[in-house]
């Protein structure tokens, strides 16, 4: 009996290390990793000598602007830059309209899913009503997100409803999803410190992109670490499992080892824009808002990196965060009045794979990162996140030597930009492969709307969808 199709010559990155193997499959599964040489009958062959094949991309955190925000995305546009940039699952974030934080916005979210994404998907829903907290993980989620963001001087990106700063509604929450077993993560933030910080820019007159990036990182990320702190403690009092965002400072990272060398559940995500991004002013300076997402002065960058190699932070997660350049452009004069973010899925696996070439990661932990660490600390592992036979044939084959340069003109996001236009990358995805059919092929994608399906736990109690 002929399988479906083999991909025939590649070099592939397994968990026990990188293999020369060819990879059937069929019926959406990797059913056969044979040395070169063997011969396994195929309906179909695909050459892919020269190039290195990888797990898809497991992305845990991304912006979907749908439903509410479709001026800025859909998830067409949305799962068309995940399957060009190698993500085989992508979850969407709650700060969409209406914001799903009951059971029954969470199924007409999945609804509109089913319909439109390309790769396979969840959504990460906001766990704010403590009733709706248990409904919600029958549904097959993977995790609750929780803005600590209660800015209500604007309405977006962090609408009311999703953003909970009092600590006592904190702990109530995490209390109610340990009774879960699933992870909660949280966008560390702390309003009133943001409030006298920015009232002392202010007063001086200073309102620019320049000021709205310097407030955000002052006295060395005092924001960033009082709400670390605060996250840990109560993580420690409900014993639940806390996934911390947008993991940036020193103090954080220090935070973050000493709670795991204590074996609690902790783990962190570390962000596109703190590694290649907001890390260098001069992006800053030249772009303005439009490199914002957050500033990571250069010793907390590096302290990220040595995070990321050592284990102390566990995954990249896109923070994929589009809007229209009218969206930015006021930034320049006023960054406050800028919505904050910068799109990235679809080139984030090029600027690591760069690193990767510069020989500042191995292959081998880049894909951890990006897909192993992600399918195991969400429950998606081992029916993906790995090759294996046995698994989703979730593939991408990635060319290390080609060389590119990013452009404005080849973004599939709704917004029609990206803040790496102008840098060269070295290695480029070429094939996506979700469930075994080709989303992304030499460089198009291919990919049909609506063929993406709900990635729910591997031992989740019920994948329904009522
Ligand atoms: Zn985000």
């Amino acid at each position: 009996m002929a399988i479906e199709l083999l991909l025939k010559g590649g070099t592939v990155v397994t968990e026990g290390g990188v293999v020369q193997a060819d990879v059937g499959i069929d019926r959406e599964k990797i059913v056969a990793l044979t040395a070169p040489g063997e011969t396994i009958p195929a309906k179909r062959v695909v050459d892919i000598g020269g190039l290195h094949l990888l797990p898809g991309l497991i992305d845990m955190h991304s912006h979907h602007r749908e439903p509410g925000y479709t001026h800025k995305e859909d998830l067409i546009t949305a799962t068309a830059c995940c399957a060009a940039g190698g993500v085989t699952v992508t979850v969407g974030m709650p700060n969409v309209s209406p914001s799903p934080t009951t059971a029954e916005i969470l199924r007409d979210m999945f609804a509109l899913y089913d319909q439109k994404a390309i790769v396979d998907y969840n959504v990460n829903p906001a766990g704010t009503v403590l009733e709706e907290i248990p409904r919600m993980a029958a549904m097959g989620i993977l995790a609750y997100k929780v803005f600590m963001v209660v800015d209500t001087g604007r309405s977006y990106p962090h609408m009311p409803g999703i953003g909970v700063h009092d600590h006592g509604k904190l702990l109530a929450i995490f209390q109610e999803v340990q009774k879960t077993g699933l992870p909660i993560m949280i966008h560390p933030h702390d309003q009133a410190l943001m409030d006298q910080i920015e009232q002392g820019y202010w007063a001086e007159g200073k309102r620019d992109f320049r000021a709205y990036a310097q407030a955000y990182a002052a006295h060395d990320g005092v924001i960033w670490d009082v709400a670390v702190g605060v996250l840990l403690r109560l993580q420690q009092a409900a014993d639940v499992r806390l996934h911390l965002l947008h993991l940036q400072t020193v103090g954080c990272v220090e935070m973050l080892r000493a709670a795991k060398a204590q074996g609690r559940p902790v783990s962190a995500e570390v962000n596109p824009w703190a590694l290649w991004l907001g890390n260098d002013w001069s992006n800053i300076e030249r772009l303005g808002s439009y490199a914002l997402s957050y500033y990571v002065a250069p010793h907390h960058s590096e302290a990220i990196w040595k995070a990321l190699l050592d284990g102390t932070a566990d995954i990249i997660a896109t923070d994929h965060a589009p809007h229209l350049k009218e969206e930015k452009e006021p930034g320049w004069t006023d960054g406050w009045k800028a919505h904050t973010g910068t799109p990235s899925a679809q080139r984030y696996l090029s600027l690591l794979l760069t690193d990767v070439s510069a020989g500042r990661i191995s292959l081998e932990r880049a894909v951890e990162i990006v897909s192993l660490q992600p399918a195991k600390l969400f429950g998606l592992y081992p029916r993906k996140g790995a090759i294996r036979v046995g698994a989703d044939a979730d593939l991408v084959a990635v060319d290390l030597d080609r060389e590119h340069v990013i452009t404005n003109e080849e973004v599939l996001s709704k917004c029609g930009w990206t803040p790496y236009a102008g840098r060269k990358v070295r290695g480029v995805p070429v094939h996506t492969l979700v469930r075994g059919q080709f989303v992304f092929e030499n460089g198009s994608v291919v990919g049909r709307p609506g063929y993406g399906r709900l990635a729910s736990p591997v031992n989740a109690k019920s994948h329904e969808r009522k």
